[in-house]
Formats: structure tokens, C-alpha cells, sequence
């Protein structure tokens, strides 16, 4: 997504890690107007699927899920992120261990809002290791729901996430893929 490539280009700023900051439109200021657009592409990539929810992680995936639900018109869910590991028999859970906070997560979903007919789009904001997918994925496994793909607004092709999905099957859309943040510049994947 050009639009996309041309705010990373302008805004993005590698930080140490592998870790891109994208602070300005994404992760903490949102371009509203992008996350549209955003939303809108990932409509349209996943039409005719028969999607009825979308899933994301808090909070970075709020803004991104948000928009393609509203292009979508189906409710999005986003898993909720407790320290404590309290279990509780109404959610589902799953741990997920997080890049670039190096720690441990676990994610919930109350069972009340998901249906077993349910087939539902997983959207992020990064793909980089997979671990976030795979924790909805793991959910999604518990509910016995379908799941028809992920949707990952950056995706840094150069760590193992995508290529993982991808083998065990799963669809993966993502409008930027990052080739490299070597030597602090960022370089796309060439379509
Ligand atoms: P994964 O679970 O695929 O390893 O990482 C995805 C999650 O880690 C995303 O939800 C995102 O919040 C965070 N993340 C991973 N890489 C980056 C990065 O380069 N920049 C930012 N801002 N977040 C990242």
C-alpha cells in the first residue's frame, strides 16, 4: 500500500532491535485517514469470506482492527493483555510473549463474544516473530471458530512470523513488508 510505504518512509525511525518506531500515525498519534484506508484495503482483500468478527491484541492493534470492522460492518473483539495469571473459566486465554517488551503476556476473550459460527480476520499492527497471531490463533483453536486469515498493517518479513503462518496454512496480508532495517533505513520487500 503506497500510502502506507510513503508515511513509513517519512515517518519511521529504526530503534535498537530490529525495532521500527511508528509512533507518529500508528502506535501512539493515529492518522485516522490512513487507518480508513487501511481498514478499507483489508475489506476488500477479505471480501466474500463470510468474516463475522474481527480479532486484535491491545492496544497498538485497536486503531487498524477498528477501521476494517467498520468497512466490514462485523464487530471486532480485541483480546485483553493481564499480567496476572489469574484464569478465569469465562475467557479464553493464551500466553503470548511480546518482541519488543520482552515479556509474557496472557491474552483473553471473554466467551461471550464468540460464537462457534463465527469466522474471524485476525488484524495487527506488526507481524515480526508471530507470537501475537499464534496466541489468537491458539484462542481461536479453544472456540473452535474458522479462521479466515491475518491482516498485518507492517510486516517485517526479515524475522520468522510470516513465513510461519504462511506454512501452516494460514493467509497473511500484509500492506507493507519490510525487508530490512539494517543500518537504520528502512527497505520494502519489492512487490
Ligand atoms: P510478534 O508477536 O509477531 O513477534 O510481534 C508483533 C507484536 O509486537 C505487535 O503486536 C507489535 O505490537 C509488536 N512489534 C513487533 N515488532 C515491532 C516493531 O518493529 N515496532 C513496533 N512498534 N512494534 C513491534
Amino acid at each position: 500500500m503506497k500510502e502506507l510505504e510513503e508515511k513509513i518512509k517519512q515517518y519511521g525511525t529504526v530503534l535498537p532491535g530490529n525495532v521500527l518506531k511508528v509512533d507518529a500515525f500508528l502506535n501512539h498519534q493515529v492518522d485516522p485517514e490512513l487507518m480508513l484506508h487501511v481498514g478499507q484495503e483489508f475489506a476488500k482483500l477479505f471480501a466474500n469470506e463470510g468474516i463475522t468478527k474481527v480479532w486484535t491484541v491491545e492496544s497498538s492493534g485497536i486503531a487498524p482492527a477498528v477501521m476494517t470492522g467498520l468497512a466490514m460492518k462485523v464487530p471486532v473483539i480485541f483480546a485483553r493483555k493481564h499480567k496476572s495469571l489469574t484464569l478465569k473459566n469465562d475467557m479464553y486465554t493464551a500466553d503470548v510473549y511480546s518482541y519488543t517488551k520482552k515479556t509474557t503476556n496472557r491474552i483473553s476473550i471473554s466467551k461471550k463474544y464468540v460464537a462457534p459460527t463465527d469466522k474471524v480476520l485476525m488484524i495487527d499492527d506488526f507481524l515480526a516473530n508471530g507470537q501475537a497471531v499464534e496466541g489468537m490463533l491458539e484462542i481461536a483453536d479453544q472456540a473452535g471458530v474458522e479462521v479466515a486469515g491475518a491482516g498485518i498493517v507492517i510486516e517485517k518479513s526479515f524475522q520468522p512470523g510470516a513465513g510461519e503462518l504462511k506454512e501452516r496454512g494460514i493467509r497473511v496480508e500484509s500492506l507493507a513488508r519490510i525487508k530490512s532495517l539494517a543500518d537504520n533505513k528502512v527497505t520494502f520487500v519489492e512487490d
